[in-house]
């Protein structure tokens, strides 16, 4: 099947989608809550996740999406409710794929396992459209119930990225504005100085856990480097190609499903 399910605890759960490259495969975050349930972000849509995710839920379920670009955005389509920011509900309403980023580097490298996803091919892949049904800006206030999620508007990375902020519990959804790795920062809709802006918002809020856009979750300490790294121009990413092929022998086995169990207590 085409996902994994890695449970943090009873309430939220990271899905990873399988047979895409790790530093390409998006984070998936299923958190339920007591009178609905939201999946954070939906992978580049090679399986159907809302399928997946309704094995494990029978109440309703809100989508969000951190940002349009195509590897959170794939499956937005398949959600009745489809949540995200104004200032990119044009891309998810008309993507195409320049604007929801597969082209270029992103379509001539190997980002698809073929043994895992034979019928994939980047010539035919496209982000199929799904108009937003709500808007989600600064303040706004997602509340299951029994937990409640502040919105963040992080733009810089792209101008409608968002973040979802558990103030009680310090927890920050973070999308793309920071994850473990080298941040993107000259996209076409990429802002360096706006990027610099969040970035020391992100460094004020007193977060505890980040649960990213990419790569595993981590705490305060290692927020402080990689935007201390940011800062100091050793933490971004400038030609994709370049670092695919410089970094082909550290990813010999790109598809390999990361192993997470020792981040989370599975219970
Ligand atoms: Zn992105
Ligand atoms: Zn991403």
């Amino acid at each position: 099947m085409g996902y994994l399910r890695y449970k943090l605890s009873e309430k939220i759960s990271l899905i990873q989608e399988t047979g895409v490259a790790n530093f390409m495969r998006c984070n998936i975050w299923h958190i339920k809550g007591r009178d609905f349930d939201l999946v954070v972000d939906t992978g580049m849509g090679l399986d159907s996740l809302k399928q997946w995710v309704m094995q494990e839920t029978s109440r309703p379920i809100k989508a969000i999406v951190t940002h349009s670009h195509f590897d959170h955005s794939g499956c937005l389509h398949e959600f009745d409710v489809r949540m995200g920011h104004q200032a990119e509900s044009d891309i998810l309403a008309q993507p195409t794929n320049q604007s929801t980023l597969f082209d270029g580097a992103w379509t001539r490298i190997g980002i698809i396992d073929p043994q895992q996803h034979p019928d994939y091919s980047a010539q035919s892949y496209s982000v199929k459209a799904a108009a937003l049904t709500d808007y989600l800006d600064e303040g706004d206030v997602i509340d299951l119930g029994d937990a409640a999620y502040q919105v963040l508007h992080l733009p810089g990375h792209s101008p409608g990225s968002i973040g979802l902020w558990d103030r009680t519990n310090k927890v920050l959804f973070s999308g793309d504005a920071l994850y473990d790795g080298e941040l993107l920062d000259s996209l076409y809709h990429s802002d360096k100085q706006v990027y610099l802006q969040t970035l020391r918002r992100i460094e004020s809020l007193g977060v505890e856990v980040f649960h990213a856009g990419h790569y595993p979750s981590f705490g305060s300490e290692r927020m402080q480097h990689l935007i201390t790294q940011y800062r100091n121009g050793n933490n971004s990413l400038g030609d994709i190609e370049k670092w695919y092929e410089e970094s082909q022998g550290q990813m010999s086995n790109i598809f390999a499903e990361q192993d997470w169990s020792e981040y989370f207590n599975n219970s």
